[in-house]
């Protein structure tokens, strides 16, 4: 009986711990934006390994169903240790399941578990979301949503919103309509109770400096790049339209388009990646701020200029040649590339062109990686010359 007590008394959540532990993370990760870029506190861990469990699947070669009921135990995520000292993260990143702002939460919620240590002290190899097991778990589970919600939202932060109601604050700090809500009550309350509650609306003094630097920034979200379209009653449902994305040139190559993409038509690359419902997720918080745009001339479907000449700015354009400086108007593959030598001298070569006709941003040939004929010709620069 008083044992019972005793235990019930030491597995009592620790607030001032959990909040004060999210905000070390923030000064420590360097962070001073929001909404908070989560990837780059996770880069930071080397000890660990986060994996949605699409890339489990991937990688293990079991299916997406028993990544989420035999690894994580459930179908949000999960956290584990393996190895000497090793942490994964296993989490559910399809948005046409779970909406961007709930896996921004579970991922933070996921941190809190290992930035707590709750792996360590705990028995149990895998902690899971939404199965709580006994009152140990669910102290851990308190503790971590916790520091998931002052990490992505710090109270005296959400204090600063004007107006402070749900869709400001869901807004600015990229999280669910449920948690802003939360944030609010808690703020309203911590005002009510003359800041003294346990969200107080005063930093830390040694968070004061970082407190300082951070900024809001408007965060591109391009939902409809995968088609995930919303309805009246808010929820979403997936179209499916193909993205093919270039992750040398931080460029989106195409939008639903049939073509087969071997090579980046702005680079030449074979880093080029689909993005689905699976992966978009990642690709939102760690690439899509950051996406480029190129040049692009104006072309019909046969390649065939259809703006003023980029040469000598000739708007009157018939037939395949500018008529004052007789460049060729057509934009097709060349079959000219460039082979860099060991002393790096390079020299261009030219193989049989493929007789694909390109778009008007194509400085390559996406089937043979082979040079545009608008790019041989200097109607368009080379990527990395372009200004940003
Ligand atoms: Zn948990
Ligand atoms: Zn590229
Ligand atoms: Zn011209
Ligand atoms: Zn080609």
């Amino acid at each position: 009986m008083i044992k019972l007590l005793k235990m019930k008394e030491k597995i009592k959540p620790n607030f001032k711990f959990a909040k004060e532990t999210a905000y070390k993370v923030l000064k420590e990760a360097n962070i001073h934006t929001f909404p908070i870029p989560i990837f780059d506190i996770v880069n930071q861990v080397k000890t660990l390994k986060v994996l949605s469990y699409k890339e489990m699947s991937d990688l293990i070669g079991i299916s997406e169903g028993d990544v989420a009921k035999i690894l994580a135990l459930s179908d949000e995520g999960a956290i584990g240790t393996y190895g000497k000292n090793r942490i994964i993260i296993l989490y559910n990143s399809d948005i046409s399941e779970k909406m961007i702002e709930r896996i921004r939460f579970t991922l933070a919620h996921e941190l809190g578990h290992l930035f707590l240590d709750h792996p360590h002290s705990t028995q149990n190899s895998i902690l899971s979301r939404n199965s709580i097991t006994n009152l140990e778990n669910k102290t851990f589970e308190i503790e971590a949503d916790f520091f998931a919600k002052e990490l992505l939202a710090p109270s005296f932060f959400v204090n600063k919103i004007v107006p402070l109601e749900v869709s400001e604050v869901s807004k600015k700090f990229e999280i669910s309509n449920e948690s802003s809500k939360y944030a609010i009550e808690n703020v309203v309350k911590s005002i009510n109770y003359g800041g003294l509650r346990l969200n107080n609306l005063t930093p830390p003094t040694w968070f004061s400096e970082v407190f300082n630097k951070f900024k809001f920034i408007d965060r591109k979200r391009n939902l409809n790049l995968v088609g995930m379209t919303f309805d009246n009653e808010n929820t979403w449902y997936p179209t499916y339209k193909k993205i093919v994305y270039c992750s040398e040139c931080k460029t989106i190559i195409s939008i639903n388009s049939e073509e087969n993409h071997q090579y980046c038509t702005r680079c030449s690359s074979s880093k080029n990646i689909e993005i689905n419902e699976k992966n978009y997720f990642r690709f939102h918080e760690m690439e899509e701020q950051n996406i480029l745009n190129y040049t692009t001339l104006k072309v019909d479907n046969d390649g065939r200029l259809q703006d003023k000449c980029p040469i000598c700015e000739n708007e009157n354009l018939q037939n395949n040649y500018c008529s004052i400086c007789g460049v060729y108007i057509i934009n097709e593959c060349s079959g000219k590339h460039d082979v860099v030598y060991e002393n790096g001298y390079v020299e261009e070569e030219e193989s049989p062109h493929c007789d694909k006709k390109l778009g008007g941003a194509d400085r390559f040939c996406s089937m043979c990686g082979a040079k545009s004929s608008f790019f041989v010709n200097g109607l368009l620069k080379k990527w990395e010359d372009e200004p940003f």
